[in-house]
């Protein structure tokens, strides 16, 4: 979508060409599936799925700030979302000029969590503490099964970082902070996707 925007825009016009957006290289096809299989063809921000709004991949870390085309740097928005455009519309109680700005604020700190917790996968060593320290944040206890902690691990190096996050927090919010509950509503969202994975083959 930037290649194809830069063309018309301004600092093009003026001949200001950004070697950076032109050499852009583009998702494969099968990296795209992949990703909306893992996130359940679903806006990663406002939660609308693919029968109600354009799904397209996003960048968690921008291209610009070098990036990749990995799996665990893409997650599903929708094209409103993307543009930034899209919480107002995602919400119909978002005339509130409040309501919708804490919205936009919530969309950003989502993204700036994922972002930091792909920052933290950069170094090996720290990677199992940090999956520690993020469900023991979750769970609000100052202890976290090591057992759960791997399982979570395999689940990260397959679904990506970021979304595995993402599902410790919804099994939070879904099974009061019990570890139990929650390792096995996390293995229950992961066979989930495995499942329609498989399906769609
Ligand atoms: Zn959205």
């Amino acid at each position: 979508m930037a290649a194809v925007q830069s063309l018309t825009s301004a600092p093009f016009r003026r001949g200001v060409c950004s070697v950076q957006i032109m050499t852009r290289k583009p998702i494969k096809k099968s990296t795209r599936f992949n990703v909306f299989a893992r996130d359940g063809f679903t806006c990663r921000y406002c939660g609308r799925k693919s029968d109600e709004v354009k799904l397209v991949i996003d960048h968690i870390i921008p291209v610009a700030k070098s990036g990749t085309n990995d799996e665990v740097n893409l997650i599903t928005s929708c094209d409103e979302c993307n543009s930034g455009k899209g919480v107002k519309d995602a919400r119909p109680d978002m005339d509130n000029e409040n309501v919708r700005l804490s919205a936009m604020q919530s969309m950003r700190e989502q993204k700036q969590a994922a972002r930091a917790a792909i920052e933290g996968v950069k170094s090996a060593k720290k990677i199992r503490q940090t999956m520690a320290d993020f469900w023991m944040e979750q769970t609000g206890r100052e202890k976290a099964d090591a057992s759960t902690i791997s399982v979570m691990l395999r689940y990260a190096e397959s679904h990506g970082f970021a979304t595995v996050c993402g599902w410790i927090m919804k099994a939070a919010l879904k099974c009061g902070y019990s570890d139990t509950a929650m390792g096995k509503y996390v293995s229950g969202i992961r066979r989930k996707i495995a499942e329609e994975l498989e399906a769609a083959k």
